[in-house]
């Protein structure tokens, strides 16, 4: 079988590799140069998105924020999974907001906002802090302004409506304000479901953002006060948008309560551990869901971990001496902050795992990472 993934990023290669062995076969359409090009090599082929698309036995995608009109070729193949409808939710968080009211799934107390009256109206209602993020763009806490004295108002503003006005009347752009929920943490739910509506879902990862940017998860807490909660959020979505493939849900955890940050309807960084930490990877259930086949077992081998390493040049030996660590790198040119790579630690207990963390610790820079130390230390 054939799938066609759109985007060529770091999560087609993942999806690549896993599906190889299930002998699937994928290709990667990019987005930016609209070209169908090899998942792992980037070698560009002289096929058009079009033949691609006849061609393909199944097509999904590794990211949300696609152009409609291949969003609307692929959907009329029907062969694209998770569908048009699952993607829009997760490139807008305007669309997003109105399925979570719909469920009734929990979220942070939110403002739409399309004109100055609007932000003013937020600030009263919501109170300070504000996290205002764009609706339509934005990833790793880009794109988003945060609010905290009445005098920045007019200054955010005048940025925000720079972004408003670039949309279009096809292509409205629009603003969130979000009241700034004061967590104890961060986790997220990842789970497939496939075409029969059968779903396997992954034990809670627990996160941590340096900057706006995923730095460590970490899987295998003790996590039965809440982990209900996000099963409940995952299976209700998953169900009103009819979806096939994996889909993850950030929350945030207020004092054993979870309000849904954010949904991504693809595999997400935040599954990565997923690759050493169980039988069956979020990678491969996405493929097998898409394809049409089983899903694989999601319950947890052993603690698992996962950093991100951003913006180096590779990943340093000394990481690799540390016990069960294994390096996935994704080939990118570097740039200051950017994802290149991300390292999963396992080990047979929490303890363990902190005694491991600590010793990566002492590989990667300390400032970047603050997280790990302070996580390896609460585990020993
Ligand atoms: P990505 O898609 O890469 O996860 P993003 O750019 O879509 O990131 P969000 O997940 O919305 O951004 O926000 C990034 C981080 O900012 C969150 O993980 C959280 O740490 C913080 N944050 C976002 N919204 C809020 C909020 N309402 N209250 C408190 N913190 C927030
Ligand atoms: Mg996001
Ligand atoms: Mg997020």
């Amino acid at each position: 079988m054939t799938i066609l993934i759109l985007g060529a990023g770091q999560l087609a290669r993942m999806m690549s590799l896993a599906g190889a062995p299930l002998n699937l076969n994928v290709v990667a359409y990019d987005v930016g140069s609209q070209k169908i090009v090899h998942p792992l090599t980037g070698e560009v082929y002289s096929t058009t998105l079009e033949q691609a698309i006849a061609n393909a036995d199944a097509i999904t995608a590794e990211f949300e924020h696609i152009p409609d009109d291949v969003l609307t070729l692929c959907c009329n193949s029907n062969k694209f999974y998770p569908g048009k409808a699952a993607i829009k939710t997760g490139g807008d968080r305007q669309i997003e907001k109105a399925l979570l009211d719909k469920t009734a799934v929990a979220c942070a107390p939110y403002q739409l906002i399309t004109e100055k009256a609007h932000l003013e109206l937020a600030v009263k209602n919501l109170g300070k802090p504000l996290v205002i993020k764009t609706c339509q763009a934005g990833y790793d806490g880009k794109g988003q302004w945060r609010l905290k004295s009445d005098d920045q108002i007019d200054e955010i503003w005048a940025q925000m409506s720079d972004f408003i006005a670039s949309g279009t009347s096809h292509a409205p752009h629009t603003i969130i304000a979000e009241k700034m929920i004061p967590f104890d943490r961060e986790v997220s739910i990842i789970g497939a479901r496939d075409k029969h509506g059968n779903v396997a879902i992954y034990p809670l990862t627990e996160n941590q953002n340096t900057n706006g940017v995923l730095t460590l998860s970490v899987a295998g807490l003790n996590n039965s006060h809440v982990e209900q909660q996000a099963i409940d959020a995952f299976t209700k979505l998953a169900n009103e948008l009819n979806y096939v493939g994996v889909l993850a849900i950030e929350f945030f955890d207020v004092k054993g309560t979870l309000l849904v940050n954010e949904i991504a309807p693809r595999v997400h960084n935040s599954g990565h551990w997923t690759q050493q930490g169980c039988h069956c990877s979020q990678f491969e259930n996405h493929m097998r869901a898409v394809a049409g086949l089983p899903l694989g077992n999601t319950e947890l081998k052993h603690a698992t971990a996962m950093i991100n390493v951003l913006g180096q040049a590779s990943i340093p030996t000394a990481v690799l001496e540390v016990t069960d660590v294994t390096s996935h790198w994704y080939g990118k040119t570097v740039k200051p902050g950017r994802k290149m790579g991300h390292i999963n630690v396992s080990a047979q207990s929490l303890h363990q795992l902190g005694e491991r963390l600590a010793e990566l610790s002492e590989c990667l820079p300390e400032q970047a990472y603050p997280g790990i130390l302070a996580t390896s230390t609460s585990l020993i």
